[in-house]
């Protein structure tokens, strides 16, 4: 409802205050089928699944949840008895990912131990790879390392250049993903220094609380061993530092290996033909105990499984699915997370490209006061009038664009299928300013079963079931094609205002088009074509740059950008404004030595995982960005003909995504009046 219209409503809630509970939106078997949602249940269920299912002392975090172990074959095997229970079809869908299970490390740093965990894909001292043993320890007989401690600030190459030669060393690293993105990077660059180890701390120089160790995959990066502290731990440590040389000793054993991780997928059949199915899913692999990620979209996906399973059946069928894999398990890739959702998305190209809506619960009921409930853009009309029924307009707004961060993205920007999750947090960057802090808890082991914490997971409940509801009943699928084309002309006229050299007039036109046809005739469209409208607009027109679906002409746009206020700055002679356009356009690699530099580069090209399925992630600036970089101060000349160098090739990929996207438009306009 729209925003003048909320003073009456509200005036009438006060009115009838005891009525006040439901909107006069819901229809009465709505209301009906709402009320059978158990609050209590759900949380009784999260409790459960985070405590007690799985309990272990893994080295990578206790109580994690890894894919491929048996541990995850435990929290499987739960889930699917669950289903069973309630009369599900139950099927499960193995497929590869690589495997790192870690003991419990022992860390001692002058001579005091402290606890500690590996970081996600870093080698141990010692273990087994693919069967084979390897001690790379220096003391009881291979299995420790024992170095001198050596404080390397965030870990960037400037650091590495005042402080000199660490070879043989561990160094110790303030982990800070505003500068350095994420461990990856420098990691990498430590292991080119030649140091021997790595001790980490902290994510961003707030978070997360001091008391808290911080896990997360830093994707295939098995250069050294690499162990995190807490940072209060790590205040510690910095006073040992500051009074003389310091020695580590880590004993940290890991079996590495290729296994299977799975998906458990329950379905509830429907009675209509063609089915148009509606899919809920969670992942239920987790690092420490995952109370809010992911025990709270586990929990809640089977107590909207109770929900559905204890009616009379549904029109169209309902799948509830348990994904593997979805926080790491990749094998050799960047981008290892989301594996079992993908795998599914792949494995199920049919019934995934028929899917009247998915609905992703990760990280629920999140206990922040505003929230936003991302979908793909032909859906944002229909869940604005969902929002507004359930009167919750006022404390979470609709928008269109999904994340590359949840499982939703292999559903919506990979396949096209309408996709939809509610996050009552900021996103990854600013999440530090939320009222009550994400990134204080995020994959640590402060992230235990807390009620409080999660005070939005009734209304999660509602909006998801209410979701599935509607949508598995709706005579004709209420996706509007025209929110669609809104949602694309704003990306462009965005990217145009960014790039005025380039003409961004025939592409905004057949937007244009496509928008009045899908005003007039989009309506009318049959269900095919509905669904295929989506395939043929999403997968080839978004691009997952900066963990936030937008469009590929607005990576290419951002580029071209930088590069030509980089080239004007040092035109006339302005070197720092030139620094500072080129270090947006590097981000985190600006940190790096010219061979992590390249070797990142490189495994951007040879990556093989859902982005590479549709080039959606495009790779580092070329090679010639971190040349002119590097160049500014001695040879500025030279840094103007690497920038322009690079910038040729930019400017023609944008013009063939704009090319590309006019065609699109073109189809799909056709589709539509035909
Ligand atoms: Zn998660």
């Amino acid at each position: 409802m729209p925003r003048k219209m909320r003073i009456p409503v509200l005036l009438w809630l006060f009115c009838f205050a005891a009525t006040a509970a439901q909107s006069e939106q819901l229809t009465q078997e709505e209301k009906a089928f709402l009320d059978r949602i158990e609050t209590t249940r759900a949380f009784k269920e999260i409790r459960h699944i985070s405590e007690e299912v799985v309990s272990n002392r893994s080295g990578a975090g206790a109580g994690s949840v890894i894919a491929g172990t048996e541990d995850e074959k435990k929290s499987a095997k739960y889930i699917a008895a669950f289903f069973s229970r309630l009369g599900l079809e139950v099927e499960q869908q193995r497929f590869p990912v690589r495997v790192f299970e870690y003991e419990e490390p022992q860390l001692e740093v002058g001579g005091e131990r402290f606890p500690a965990v590996n970081l996600y894909t870093t080698p141990g001292t010692y273990g087994q790879r693919d069967g084979k043993a390897y001690q790379q320890g220096n003391k009881k007989g291979g299995e420790v390392l024992a170095l001198t401690l050596v404080d390397v600030g965030i870990g960037a190459r400037t650091d590495y250049e005042r402080i000199g030669d660490v070879t043989g060393k561990s160094v110790f690293i303030q982990r800070d993903d505003d500068q350095t993105g994420w461990p990856s990077l420098p990691l990498a660059e430590a292991a080119h220094r030649g140091a021997a180890a790595a001790v980490l701390y902290g994510c961003t120089s707030e978070t997360p609380v001091p008391g808290a160790l911080k896990q997360d995959s830093v994707q295939y990066q098995d250069a050294i061993p690499a162990l995190s502290v807490t940072r209060a731990d790590a205040g510690k440590i910095q006073q040992m530092l500051g009074s003389g040389p310091v020695t580590v000793s880590i004993r940290s054993r890991v079996t590495e290996r290729d296994g299977d991780s799975l998906n458990v997928i329950g379905r509830l059949s429907g009675k209509a033909q063609p089915d148009q199915p509606v899919i809920y899913g969670a992942h239920m692999d987790r690092w420490f105990h995952g109370a809010q990620d992911n025990s709270t979209g586990i929990g809640s996906m089977l107590e909207l499984a109770r929900v559905f399973a204890k009616g009379k059946a549904p029109e169209h069928t309902l799948y509830f699915i348990a994904f593997g894999a979805e926080e790491a398990g990749g094998e050799n890739t960047l981008s290892d997370w989301l594996t079992g959702s993908y795998a599914f998305t792949r494995a199920r190209a049919d019934l995934v490209h028929s899917t009247a809506l998915y609905f992703n619960l990760d990280s629920v009921g999140w206990a922040n006061h505003q929230g936003t409930l991302y979908s793909t853009p032909e859906a944002t009309p229909f869940f604005r009038e969902l929002v507004s029924d359930l009167d919750l307009s006022d404390r979470l707004s609709v928008q269109a664009g999904l994340s590359t961060w949840v499982d939703a993205w292999c559903f919506g920007g990979i396949r096209g299928t309408t996709s939809a999750y509610v996050q009552w947090r900021a996103p990854y960057s600013s999440a530090q300013n939320d009222e009550l802090s994400y990134l204080d808890f995020y994959h640590t082991d402060m992230d235990r079963f807390d009620e409080k914490r999660i005070s939005n997971l009734p209304l999660d409940l509602k909006i998801a079931a209410l979701a599935g509801y509607r949508m598995s009943r709706s005579k004709v699928l209420p996706y509007d094609f025209s929110a669609t084309a809104s949602w694309l002309e704003e990306g462009l006229q965005a990217d145009a205002k960014l790039v005025p050299s380039v003409d961004f007039g025939p592409a905004l036109g057949a937007v244009t088009k496509m928008k009045e046809a899908a005003q007039s005739r989009g309506g009318e469209l049959d269900e095919s074509v509905r669904l295929s409208l989506r395939k043929r607009i999403y997968p080839e027109l978004v691009y997952a740059g900066g963990f936030a679906g937008g469009l590929r002409t607005s990576s290419y746009s951002a580029r071209l950008a930088r590069l030509v206020e980089a080239q004007t700055a040092l035109q006339q002679g302005q070197v720092a404004s030139a620094r500072a356009a080129l270090e947006t356009l590097l981000g985190a690699s600006r940190h790096l030595s010219p061979e992590p530099y390249e070797d990142s580069r490189r495994r951007h090209i040879e990556m093989t995982s859902w982005n590479a399925e549709q080039g959606q992630l495009p790779p580092l600036p070329p090679a010639q960005v971190y040349e002119a970089y590097q160049l500014l101060d001695d040879s500025p000349e030279l840094a103007k003909q690497k920038i322009y160098q690079a910038w040729i090739p930019v400017k023609s990929k944008l013009q063939g995504a704009l090319n590309h996207l006019q065609i699109v438009m073109e189809e799909v306009t056709a589709a539509i009046e035909k």
